[in-house]
């Protein structure tokens, strides 16, 4: 252990130290509706440093879970370096879930003491009867404490007022657990990721890479991503790693949030699900304002239209896109290579919507239903594992360990074929897969190109049951603001681009597609809306 000692740890407290020292003027800036609240790196360390000192004040034992039901503001970002800065873990808590939900989350995580936004008092409180052992509520806000029923109910402000401004982040091993998210939960119970500072840092050094997110200290970060979603795709400490401004956007993003604070704050970098930038380029579309100085944005959670990546690139940003799961945040990236050939604009789109290449220290591979390799030939689908630095070895409380991992390598649920060039393709989630007389079909495949059509907002592929086929897919389709389509002319787009049978017959015309708590198409929903007759069937005739 001392020799361990000796040698320097990968940890979180020394990217904010870094970023007092030499970015201390640097803006940290939340955007609320009616105020904008500046602080600095230089105080996000100050005010890190006094909490962290008091969570030792609140009876909390080393690596005792530490909840937080918050927007994304500086004091979330204060939290993600004071808890696990004094050894204790930051457990992320999703303010979309149901109550039930979030109960069961908070109870299976044994938080001891959860922060919380006044704005979410209420949800809280209709959950803290089923929470017995939290020993102490701290309410996040501006204005006199809030009247609430929850006990003991403490003030962050003052919390932070009677901290130790000299207090020091603990030292010790880089395994040591920092943060616990848990999945959103698309297709099951949520399940927890305990991630190390080791493996924060790690997955925080590698978005900062040119060919990773390429953000560096030039660069303004909108956190548009939920800073409980997947670690907030580790937007707090990347941003303090480099010495970046940060712009906290606060609750309830909306397209039009997005633009005003690009502009406001001059934005140049941001990173966020699919459906946010869907949404963000419909509107700078329809009203002809421009995204400067927006550079880059990274997608990622769900697949990213060629499409979309073409539509960002008339207006002057860079979309890449990254596959990542909270069990292995930052899996692959997409990129074009120099040796692939791909020379007009769409060409080029179709492999920047490929789910690329491993980053460095991970490695991917596709295997069958019997666990057996297969090859990379760009056609071979199979089951897509990962292994690599900071891929999860097993789920928080679960007890059957890294016997989930398969001879060592982590499956996660996703259908992929991978070319001989490397380039990994996302099919499917194991659990969305359409069966079609014995063979499969790609829903994202499908939901991209029909993404491409003028007409379309959004699209989700979904399987129908069928007598003949056993299945067939069901576009269930949103048209863009003021247009109307028929399946017709859906199904006569779709026939030239894919195969005869893939073509879906059948199609649902919807005011929009629900989404997950993360903002994924939740097809779940849709197939229980489909199973209880709420979709009105339209055939396309041939
Ligand atoms: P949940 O499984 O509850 O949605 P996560 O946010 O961890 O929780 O989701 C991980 C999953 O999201 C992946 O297994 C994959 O299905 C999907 N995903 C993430 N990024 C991409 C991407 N770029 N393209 C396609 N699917 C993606």
């Amino acid at each position: 252990m001392e020799g361990l000692m000796m040698t320097p740890q990968l940890r979180l407290p020394p990217f904010l130290e870094r970023a007092e020292r030499y970015f201390g003027d640097r803006e940290v800036v939340t955007r609320l509706a009616g105020s904008i609240r500046r602080s600095s790196w230089r105080e996000v360390g100050r005010r890190a440093r006094r909490l962290a000192s008091a969570l030792d004040g609140l009876g909390l034992a080393p690596f005792d879970r530490v909840g937080v039901l918050a927007w994304n503001t500086h004091r979330y970002v204060e939290l993600y370096f004071a808890v696990p800065g004094a050894q204790r873990v930051l457990h992320t808590l999703n303010l979309r879930l149901h109550a039930d939900q979030l109960a069961w989350v908070a109870a299976h995580a044994d938080d001891r003491v959860i922060f919380v936004d006044e704005a979410l008092l209420p949800l809280l409180e209709a959950v803290a009867p089923k929470l017995p052992r939290v020993q102490a509520y701290v309410v996040l806000g501006d204005g006199p404490a809030p009247k609430t029923s929850l006990s003991p109910v403490l003030d962050y402000e003052q919390l932070v007022e009677r901290g130790d401004p000299d207090f020091r982040f603990a030292d010790g091993p880089e395994t040591e657990a920092a943060l616990l998210c848990y999945t959103s939960g698309t297709t099951g119970h949520p399940k927890g990721v305990l991630y190390s500072h080791r493996s924060l840092v790690h997955a925080s050094l590698m978005m900062t890479t040119v060919d990773g997110f390429g953000i560096g200290e030039r660069d303004t970060i909108l956190v548009a991503v939920p800073l409980f979603h997947a670690a907030g795709w580790c937007m707090p400490y990347v941003g303090a790693a480099v010495g970046a401004k940060l712009v906290l956007p606060g609750p309830n993003l909306q397209p039009a949030d997005v633009l005003g604070a690009i502009d406001a704050e001059r934005v140049t970098f941001s990173a966020g699900v699919p459906t946010v930038w869907n949404g963000v380029a419909a509107l700078a579309e329809s009203t002809g304002r421009t995204l400067a100085p927006l550079e880059r944005v990274i997608c990622a959670g769900s697949a990213v239209p060629a499409a979309l990546i073409g539509r960002y690139e008339r207006l002057g940003v860079t979309v890449r896109q990254a596959w990542g799961m909270t069990e292995a945040p930052l899996g692959t990236m997409s990129c074009l290579k120099q040796t692939t050939r791909a020379e007009t604009p769409s060409e080029r789109h179709a492999v920047l919507a490929r789910q690329g290449l491993p980053i460095p220290t991970s490695e991917v591979r596709i295997v069958d239903a019997d666990g057996r390799v297969l090859p990379n030939d760009g056609k071979s689908a199979g089951e897509l594992e990962i292994r690599g630095v900071n891929v999860a070895r097993a789920y928080f409380g679960d007890e059957r360990g890294d016997e989930t991992l398969h001879d060592g390598w982590f499956p996660t649920g996703d259908v992929a074929t991978i070319d001989a060039e490397g380039y990994l393709v996302i099919r499917d989630r194991t659990k969305d897969v359409i069966k079609s007389g014995g063979e499969w079909i790609s829903s994202l495949e499908l939901e991209s190109l029909l993404a491409s059509h003028p007409k379309v907002a959004e699209a989700a592929v979904i399987a129908r049951p069928d007598e003949k086929w056993v299945e067939r897919p069901l576009a269930c389709v949103v048209a863009r603001d003021g247009q109307s389509v028929s399946a017709e002319e859906l199904r006569s787009f779709l026939a030239p681009k894919v195969a005869r049978w893939w073509t879906p017959e059948t199609y649902a015309f919807v005011a929009e597609i629900p989404k997950t708590s993360v903002g994924k198409f939740d097809k779940k929903r849709l197939r229980e809306r489909l199973q209880r007759g709420e979709l009105t069937i339209v055939r396309a005739e041939e």
